[in-house]
């Protein structure tokens, strides 16, 4: 058990939220008059529901949790704000991450006004619990871990989170964006076992639905209740709602498949890298992506612009010096970007 009031904002804890006319009324009538909606162009002149009630019972389905466990935001993005704005007090807090991690953690920090400890991972990009536990305080509210983890890609050592999940009296936010693509399970299935856990998963990166923004936060029915308080009242667009729900079970088959056709073609694309002069690591990845670490990143980055092939630059990041992130995409694709590192 853990008494959520002692992590939840004050004016969070109080808040009354606004309540919207979808709200107020729920069901089926003949004649809607009660949100200044537009008569006309149907079906788009309504409303979208809220609460996604029956995006979410198919979602459920899939992940095998209570749809009353589930945030729909508009992309992941959505509750990583949304975790800031519901548990840290401005000025206040502060939330302990991994570094280098996700860089959307740090960006939510400074807009919510929260001091972001970032602490090191070792040099294979791994956690040690002990050394994240040592950064935190009494206003630490958040621990945001993310495995597999973005850049590096690998999963991070499930002892050591399960260690951080146990002794850290907080909400501990783990970010698996990448699931699909590793071999190790979903901590979905640990839902029940903590009760201060958010998982995130989405539906832009192996579902090939980025541009639908839709992600998802996992958590107890109680975090869940937060999320909803807080939230835009009509946060999933009516199009968005339709297109991912209807094309969720048809899409869950085909999402496997387009998993399988990128895994495919890691190892391949890994030992053509490998055959270069110029790549001097490529890290272990249970991703869809590869941290290369190269001999000059910058001078490689602007040569493969010119040719017309966008990698992420990481030269900059804390541990990734001289290092590309390359999603791994086609067959085609891969070979025209090892095309051009031969040509360099
Ligand atoms: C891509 C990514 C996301 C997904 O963000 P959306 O807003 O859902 O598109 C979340 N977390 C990590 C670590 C990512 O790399």
């Amino acid at each position: 058990m853990i008494h959520l009031e002692q992590f939840v904002r004050p004016n969070i804890w109080k808040l009354k939220p606004y309540s919207c006319a979808r709200d107020e009324f729920k069901g089926e009538a003949s004649v809607y008059l009660d949100a200044n909606e537009s008569p006309y162009n149907q079906p788009y002149n309504r409303y979208p529901d809220p609460l996604q009630v029956s995006l979410k019972e198919k979602i459920a389905q899939i992940k095998k949790v209570s749809p009353s466990q589930i945030m729909i935001g508009n992309g992941s993005d959505e509750p990583i704000d949304l975790v800031f704005r519901i548990f840290c007090e401005p000025k206040m807090d502060n939330v302990v991450t991994i570094e280098p991690t996700y860089g959307m953690y740090k960006v939510a920090a400074d807009i919510n006004n929260i001091e972001y400890r970032p602490v090191l991972l070792d040099a294979d990009f791994q956690l040690n619990a002990g050394k994240l536990l040592a950064a935190t305080d009494e206003h630490t509210k958040v621990i945001f871990l993310c495995s597999p983890n973005n850049p590096s890609g690998n999963l991070l050592k499930r002892t050591e989170m399960q260690k951080v999940l146990e002794t850290f009296p907080g909400i501990v936010v783990i970010d698996e964006a990448y699931i699909d693509f590793s071999s190790e399970p979903s901590w979905l299935n640990d839902l029940d076992k903590y009760p201060n856990l958010i998982v995130l998963h989405t539906f832009s990166k192996a579902w090939g639905l980025a541009s639908m923004r839709c992600g998802l936060a996992f958590a107890s029915e109680e975090i869940i209740g937060f999320f909803n308080k807080v939230k835009y009242p009509y946060n999933i667009s009516e199009l968005t709602q339709r297109y991912v729900s209807e094309q969720l079970f048809e899409k869950d088959a085909i999402k496997n498949r387009w998993v399988e056709l990128i895994l495919g073609e890691k190892q391949p694309f890994i030992n053509e890298l490998n055959t270069l002069d110029l790549v001097e690591k490529i890290y272990p990845s249970d991703a869809n992506f590869l941290l290369v670490k190269v001999k000059n990143a910058d001078k490689v980055y602007k040569w493969l612009v010119e040719k017309g092939i966008i990698v992420r630059n990481r030269n900059n990041i804390s541990l990734c010096n001289n290092c590309l992130r390359i999603t791994i995409g086609t067959k085609e694709e891969n070979k025209a970007l090892i095309n051009a590192l031969k040509l360099i």
